[in-house]
């Protein structure tokens, strides 16, 4: 079951639902009790299983590497080689 992700577009309450396709999309905001969700495009679910591993993937292997662009690095070669 895919998750949607709804904001209110009245207080900007945020919530996730875990809802079928055929179900109705919600309105009700259980923050402000008014009628202001909207459902968000990017749908939570989707996201995560697409591309949230990489995500990850690059925040661990993320190595500070400014100064090898400016020839200041003092271990070029081994930059070189993990940019490539
Ligand atoms: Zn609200």
């Amino acid at each position: 079951m895919p998750i949607y992700e709804y904001k209110c577009s009245d207080c900007g309450h945020e919530l996730e639902a875990l809802q079928k396709m055929s179900d109705d999309p919600l309105t009700h905001c259980p923050a402000c009790e008014k009628e202001g969700l909207v459902k968000q495009m990017s749908a939570a679910g989707f996201h995560l299983k697409g591309t949230g591993w990489y995500a990850t993937d690059f925040k661990n292997k993320k190595a500070p590497e400014p100064a090898c662009g400016h020839g200041g690095c003092a271990a070029a070669s081994a930059c070189a080689a993990a940019s490539s």
